[in-house]
């Protein structure tokens, strides 16, 4: 009870014999979770106490299942020997695993981060600190702003754990859940954090005074959870990078989802998503580094062409590029490697797998010597192949030690010289034993002699039942066991032998130890500049994998101008391409610099979806310094991308299709600038059609004459397409179909100017919809098409035509019925139109 009022919103694993049991709420929880049968026990109380318990060597298995489910875990263990003091041996919490702070080390294809972030709110000013502790990486930013670049930014770090504020309302919690998953853990902000000196501790002084004060409480906040759940401070957490937001191309949530830049929307896996057709990567750590790459497009010219120069050497040299992913095979994920090393869980096998990637270091370096753009330049000068620790390591570590590290067989030959002492004794001994074999049946004659060994009472002779006559006293044989067919005995001299053996054994496992410790501590100094190593290598990883993806996939190295064009040729998207079963067709996109929007037309599953998001995804490639899929490709510099692309319905929020996509819109005319990037996809479905339509029209107008940023804007209102005559920078694009006797096929060509057709007859045709409702469509369409008073898209052209126009004019058109003229009068009435309107 008194653990547990400690650790009120854990699951405790108390500490009992071989198990690990848990009580009443606890027990019922863990028992639902991982199916285990619920007991009980009396315990004086009024209530059988629930209880339920797991094997401990098992445990890792049920705690990452509860960890999966949201659940934190308090491990009580015993933390003195029995019968140290009277009663109940003391317990205590050693360490608190929660889903912030969970290492899966069972896993080395891991290769995504686990964060855990704190958010500090003060006068509408976030302080923000993030940190992987498997991997010691260790963030913070601050910003004043308006919420929703807190919530782009926790959309984008992607934690499994917040720490927030006690008292945040229960809006906030709504709102924050719907951009995140992560656990939500409370804490009274106002006190809960490290003190000045514990900061400084942790990291450099000049790191810490770099901090403004509000990151600086998020780091603060941070660090006391670390410490509350880990029982200690970790060494591979010792350097405080201080971002900034604005260094980077604004992306919002929904943007990231909708463009699915590192997990699909339907299936929420990486599969389908930008990052799966760019990972190339040979490493863990590169595999990591580019997930940031990518959740983190650039807005700096400079930054951006020193990747793309990087990307282009080794496009260019494809054998040395081949070279390269070969040598990156053997590194293991260092960066995991060194979060072992700093919380102690390292092993004898780990730091062989830390040797042979330090082994690689010297031929890595000289891949890069090769090179001569600025950022390899840049990789070579600062990769450390950290030559001193390598060397320790051979020297030191068998080439296939033990896991355990308490068994010897750790140790190599000649490191360490009382350790060989001890092996030869033990080895020795062995030795000995069958000579001592040999020498006793010729001495006694007694041929079906053996010696044998077991752990009751140690070396024996053993004699078969028939020659048992041959045993004469002379020999000093003590019988010690009889079995079905065989005595047993010893001879002071084989005990004698026998306890030197034995001791060797002993002894050596715990030197080997105290000299694997020793070696640890000695890697433990490394342990920055093996940081160090393990980002340049997830660099260089990443760059070559760009280069890999360039080649494989036909890409091209993009250009940058400030002149505000966009010229994009034979574009394509890079993940529908690479799933579809047919051909893929490439489009252009063309926005010279005085051409802000074009107006997409054309029908339902031409294409138009997937035409805007090829030139986000190519915009956002761009940025982070990738080759791009197109034949040619000049870009300006985005600093923000808005999209309102697909149905995203907010159910669970309570909120409709349209209402979302409002509220997306908004946000997007509210934080565009001129140099951002606006992809808007069908706006104003989802209320009636004029509706939807003067919304759609409104918004284009508002971008055209205020916001002047590049947009594309696909849309099913034709009758849109006429905007293009009327305000500035509107260019009309169409994707194209051929259509025979009412049949249509999809070329997904994007071709100039608009179509005057929506086809969505058409297409509901090809889905197969009963011939009957389509017949029925078709009868309704001419019925529409021709009635003045239903919704009529010839008056509505007219209208929008007319509206400034000469109210004599609208009169007079008011007056006509079509239904009711024959096709002369028609004629007539025509004429009579054009003859006033020149008036
Ligand atoms: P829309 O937005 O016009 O309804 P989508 O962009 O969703 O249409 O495209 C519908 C389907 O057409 C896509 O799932 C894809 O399979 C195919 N498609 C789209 N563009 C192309 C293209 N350029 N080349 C080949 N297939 C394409």
């Amino acid at each position: 009870f008194e653990i547990k009022e400690k650790y009120k919103d854990c699951i405790i694993f108390f500490r009992l014999g071989d198990f690990y049991e848990m009580f009443f709420d606890d027990a019922k929880i863990a028992s639902r979770e991982l199916e285990l049968v619920l007991t009980g026990r009396d315990c004086g109380l009024e209530e059988r106490a629930p209880m339920c318990g797991i094997p401990y060597h098992a445990s890792l298995g049920y705690i990452s299942r509860l960890i999966a489910k949201g659940h934190k875990v308090a491990i009580c263990e015993q933390v003195e020997e029995p019968g140290a003091s009277k009663g109940i041996v003391k317990r205590d919490v050693i360490k608190v695993i929660t889903p912030g702070t969970y290492v899966d080390n069972s896993n080395n294809e891991n290769n995504s981060n686990t964060y855990l972030l704190a958010i500090y709110e003060e006068n509408n000013t976030f302080g923000i600190a993030l940190t992987d502790i498997s991997t010691g990486e260790f963030k913070t930013t601050s910003f004043t702003s308006i919420k929703s670049t807190l919530f782009d930014e926790i959309t984008k770090i992607n934690p499994k754990e917040i720490i927030i504020d006690k008292n945040v309302t229960d809006k906030f919690i709504n709102e924050i859940s719907n951009y995140t998953q992560a656990l939500l853990t409370k804490k009274d902000l106002s006190t809960f954090r490290i003190t000045d000196d514990e900061l400084k501790a942790q990291f450099s002084e000049a790191e810490v005074s770099n901090l403004d004060s509000i990151s600086k409480i998020a780091c603060k906040i941070l660090l006391k959870y670390v410490y509350e759940t880990q029982k200690m401070s970790l060494a591979n957490i010792n350097f405080l990078e201080k971002y900034d937001i604005i260094n980077y191309m604004t992306i919002d949530g929904n943007s990231r989802r909708n463009l699915e830049l590192t997990e699909s929307i339907r299936e929420k896996t990486k599969k389908g998503s930008l990052l799966w057709v760019m990972d190339k990567t040979c490493t863990s750590m590169g595999a990591r580094v580019l997930r940031k790459w990518i959740d983190e497009p650039l807005i700096s010219k400079v930054e951006i062409e020193k990747r793309l120069d990087a990307v282009e050497e080794l496009y260019n040299s494809m054998q040395l590029n081949e070279d390269i992913r070969i040598a990156l095979k053997d590194i293991y994920d260092i960066e995991r490697i060194v979060g072992k090393i700093a919380n102690g869980n390292v092993n004898g096998k780990d730091l062989v797998s830390l040797r042979t990637s330090l082994d690689k270091l010297p031929y890595i370096k000289e891949t890069l010597s090769t090179c001569s753009s600025n950022l390899l330049n840049e990789y070579y000068e600062e990769l450390d192949v950290l030559k001193d620790l390598k060397d320790l390591l051979f020297r030191a570590i068998l080439d296939d030690p033990s896991i355990a590290i308490k068994e010897g067989n750790i140790i190599k030959d000649g490191f360490n010289s009382e350790i060989d002492e001890l092996r030869s004794i033990k080895s020795g001994g062995k030795d000995f034993i069958s000579k001592f074999e040999m020498e006793e049946k010729e001495r006694t004659g007694i041929k079906g002699l053996k010696i044998g060994f077991n752990k009751v009472f140690g070396y024996y002779i053993e004699v078969p039942k028939g020659q048992i006559s041959q045993v004469k006293p002379e020999f000093q044989y003590d019988r010690k066991q009889t079995i079905s067919n065989c005595e047993r005995y010893i001879t002071p001299l084989l005990k004698e032998k026998e306890n030197l053996i034995l001791n060797a054994e002993e002894r050596l496992n715990n030197l080997e130890y105290d000299v694997f410790c020793n070696i640890k501590e000695e890697v433990k100094k490394y342990i920055s500049s093996l940081q160090k190593v393990s980002n340049y290598i997830a660099y260089y990883d990443v760059i070559q994998s760009f280069a890999t993806v360039a080649e494989e996939s036909n890409f091209v190295k993009p250009t940058i101008n400030e002149e505000g064009i966009v010229e994009i040729i034979g574009g394509r998207h890079p993940v529908v391409e690479s799933v579809i079963d047919g051909e893929y067709i490439d489009n252009d996109v063309i926005l010279d610099g005085n051409t802000n929007i074009l107006i997409i037309t054309g029908p339902n599953m031409s294409g138009k979806s997937t035409y805007m998001r090829e030139f986000g995804i190519i915009a956002i490639l761009n940025q982070i310094g990738s080759y791009v899929p197109a034949s040619k490709c000049n870009l300006p510099i985005f600093d923000k991308i808005f999209t309102r692309i697909g149905a995203s319905d907010d159910l669970v929020g309570g909120e409709s299709t349209f209402m979302v996509e409002m509220k997306e819109s908004a946000y997007a005319l509210l934080n565009a600038t001129s140099n951002s990037l606006i992809l808007f996809d069908e706006l104003g479905r989802g209320t009636s059609t004029y509706d939807g339509m003067s919304l759609a029209g409104a918004i284009i107008d508002y971008i055209a004459t205020k916001i002047k940023c590049k947009t594309l804007f696909s849309t099913h209102y034709h009758e849109l397409t006429d905007m293009e005559n009327k305000l500035p920078g509107i260019h009309n694009v169409h994707v194209s179909i051929d259509e025979t006797d009412g049949d249509i096929t999809f070329l997904h060509k994007v071709m100039d100017g608009p179509v005057d057709k929506s086809y969505g007859i058409n297409v509901a045709k090809l889905a197969n919809l009963p011939i009957s409702v389509i017949d029925k469509a078709n009868e309704l369409l001419i019925e529409y098409e021709n009635n003045d008073s239903k919704p009529h898209k010839k008056i509505t052209q007219f209208q929008l035509d007319l509206d400034t126009k000469s109210d004599e004019l609208r009169d007079y058109i008011k007056t006509i019925n079509p239904l009711e003229v024959t096709p002369i009068e028609a004629l007539v009435i025509l004429d009579k139109i054009k003859k006033k309107s020149e008036e």
